[in-house]
């Protein structure tokens, strides 16, 4: 099915930039007995940035999870660009380098060198030469701010640094879209802002994000959209603004009233 052609889900949020990139449609999924996404409908257009916010087990990381099929859904239908997400293969690894993810626990790979991690998917996914790869990659590093520890082994970097990494490393795909999971809930106080800084700047320049996050001030800054989600369910959407001041369900107000 053609994404455009299919029932966006209802919203009366003006922020629309472009067309729509990820649509989710009646998409369920379970773990065993456990309900884990209830139907959700969502769109994300192309360089919108939403900020997917809830309690812990409301299923945020399941969502993220399913956008580049590191698990599989039982029903529904997730489009990107249009196609449908691939099963297996070839067009697998290809949806996992259009669809960056950033984790928690930065995820980098231990035993390579912060450029090495930087170039390997470039190069094994995309085709670039080490050469090119590697131009590509002290660039991005650059932009994030850590070209300096390109020789370094990931745990000799401070967590903020190995953060901007894992998001380098993202970028070096040139992904169609950026998930990021909590990206700063693993780091030391003193280490968020230097990543949310990078997130603020990937926003700025029309990155279509989805973003797994508590952080108010980045969802004020650079969030299009706030979608609220509990128990498996979208609760709630709205802008940044209208649900930090004014959310409409009990459960966000619940939630807000606990972490604010
Ligand atoms: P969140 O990211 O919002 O904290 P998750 O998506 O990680 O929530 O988890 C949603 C629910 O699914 C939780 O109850 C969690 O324990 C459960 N869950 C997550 N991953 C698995 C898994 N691989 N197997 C079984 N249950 C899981
Ligand atoms: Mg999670």
């Amino acid at each position: 099915m053609d994404a455009t052609q299919s029932t966006p889900v209802t919203s009366n949020i003006s922020v629309r930039r472009g067309d729509p990139l990820v649509v989710m449609k009646d998409v369920d999924k379970h773990y065993g007995e456990l309900h884990v996404l209830r139907d959700i409908n969502a769109v994300v257009n192309r360089g919108e940035v939403v900020v997917v916010i809830g309690p812990s087990g409301s299923g945020k990381s399941t969502l993220c999870r399913v956008i580049n099929r590191l698990e599989t859904i039982d029903s529904g239908l997730i489009t990107i660009d249009g196609q449908p997400l691939p099963a297996e293969g070839r067009a697998l690894a290809h949806l996992r380098a259009d669809v960056g993810m950033v984790f928690q626990a930065f995820n980098l790979f231990a035993h390579k060198t912060v450029l090495e991690n930087v170039t390997l998917g470039p190069i094994k996914v995309r085709g670039l030469s080490k050469v090119a790869a590697e131009k590509k990659a002290l660039l991005l590093l650059e932009r994030v701010g850590v070209a300096d520890q390109a020789k370094k082994m990931p745990a000799q970097l401070s967590g903020g640094q190995q953060q901007r990494v894992a998001i380098a490393r993202a970028l070096a795909m040139e992904p169609k879209l950026i998930l990021l999971d909590e990206p700063t809930s693993a780091l030391d106080p003193e280490m968020i802002n230097e990543v949310l800084e990078v997130m603020v700047d990937l926003a700025n320049d029309g990155m279509t994000m989805i973003v797994v996050t508590h952080e108010m001030g980045f969802a004020r800054k650079a969030a299009n959209r706030v979608i609220f989600m509990a128990e498996g369910e979208i609760v709630e959407e709205a802008t940044p603004e209208q649900f930090f001041t004014n959310p409409q369900s009990t459960r966000a107000k619940d939630f807000l009233s606990k972490i604010l």
